[in-house]
């Protein structure tokens, strides 16, 4: 048996990373109100350091290493939001880090890791295997695997954003969360059963790569190929050890969107709220307007999570 994190876990990750990660704002809209018939408040992890909620579980994770750990370092395999939060974590507790990534990584994430002062490992996406690269260099140099959601620590840190939102504007009915490989997802779900265990907590995925919906229903654990998606974030193959548990026991359903409804999102965040977000930060908010009708009347929460993306793309997805 696994032993899966509990809300005490995000309590402990909420005071590690207090002074390290930023405690983002939560933001209303009078047009959404209006537009749902309800009152909702966004999380906007968009604006948490390095453009995403991911800082949250990197951080935690890396600053319970020990002394020897932090002397050899962290390695990882991501090319996105992972690999920078891995990298400026790192950097911000004095240790080392490796990222592996794919040879046509956006030469942007390449920059940005290296800017963090992270190692880039580059990898052949196809001819090589990136988990057993990540995992020869942690066992030649002794590194430690830190993965992008399918571990304690990061869950756990995760959560500390949920733990925020509700601590800041009280109980809710219906919470919506980006789901990708589940970290945050469940770690949102820790913090939700503690503080509010009466709201409705929805995982949101993209259409094409319905695997945590499928998961959900079935019992088990489906794999499914690289999702076809403008969510990058969330073309996750398959929930993880941890997070499909938790999920399972504590989220109430899990919905997916379409990209088209992801890019007016986009379109209506850097409209109306001046906010940068990208495809997969607005899983959550698509979901909410397609349960318009349930909504009526209720109090409702949604975690933009995250808004890194190239100007040059953020410009051609809302021109599409
Ligand atoms: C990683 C990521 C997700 C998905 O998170 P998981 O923990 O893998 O479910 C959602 N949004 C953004 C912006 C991300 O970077």
């Amino acid at each position: 048996m696994l032993n899966l994190p509990n809300f005490d876990d995000v309590s402990a990750a909420a005071e590690r990373i207090k002074g390290y990660a930023h405690r983002t704002p939560v933001m209303t809209s009078r047009t959404v109100n209006k537009e749902l018939d309800a009152e909702v408040f966004f999380k906007c992890e968009n604006l948490q350091r390095m453009g995403a909620f991911k800082f949250r579980g990197a951080f935690n994770a890396l600053s319970r290493f020990n002394e020897e750990q932090r002397r050899a370092g962290v390695v990882t395999f991501s090319s996105g939001n992972h690999a920078q939060a891995i990298a400026l974590s790192a950097s911000l507790l004095g240790m080392p880090a490796t990222i592996v990534m794919p040879h046509d990584a956006p030469a942007s994430k390449v920059a940005a890791t290296k800017g963090y002062g992270g190692n880039v490992v580059i990898y052949d996406r196809y001819k090589d295997d990136r988990e057993q690269i990540g995992r020869d260099l942690a066992q030649k140099h002794g590194l430690t695997l830190i993965p992008p959601y399918d571990h304690p620590d990061v869950i756990a840190g995760q959560g500390t954003a949920a733990k925020e939102l509700f601590e800041e504007v009280g109980q809710l009915d219906a919470f919506f969360v980006s789901l990708g490989g589940g970290g945050l997802l469940s770690g949102s779900a820790l913090a939700t059963r503690a503080l509010a265990p009466h709201c409705k907590l929805y995982g949101v995925e993209p259409e094409a790569g319905n695997d945590g919906q499928q998961s959900f229903r079935s019992g088990s654990i489906v794999h499914i190929e690289t999702p076809k998606t403008i969510a990058d974030g969330a073309q996750t193959q398959h929930l993880g050890n941890y997070t499909f548990p938790i999920i399972q026991r504590d989220v109430d359903d899990i919905l997916t969107v379409t990209d088209e409804q992801l890019v007016e999102c986009m379109r209506f965040f850097a409209s109306r709220m001046k906010l940068v977000v990208e495809p997969t930060g607005c899983l959550g908010f698509a979901a909410a307007r397609n349960m318009k009708a349930e909504l009526s009347g209720k109090r409702v929460g949604v975690l933009i999570s995250g808004g890194n993306v190239d100007l040059d793309r953020f410009c051609s997805l809302l021109l599409t």
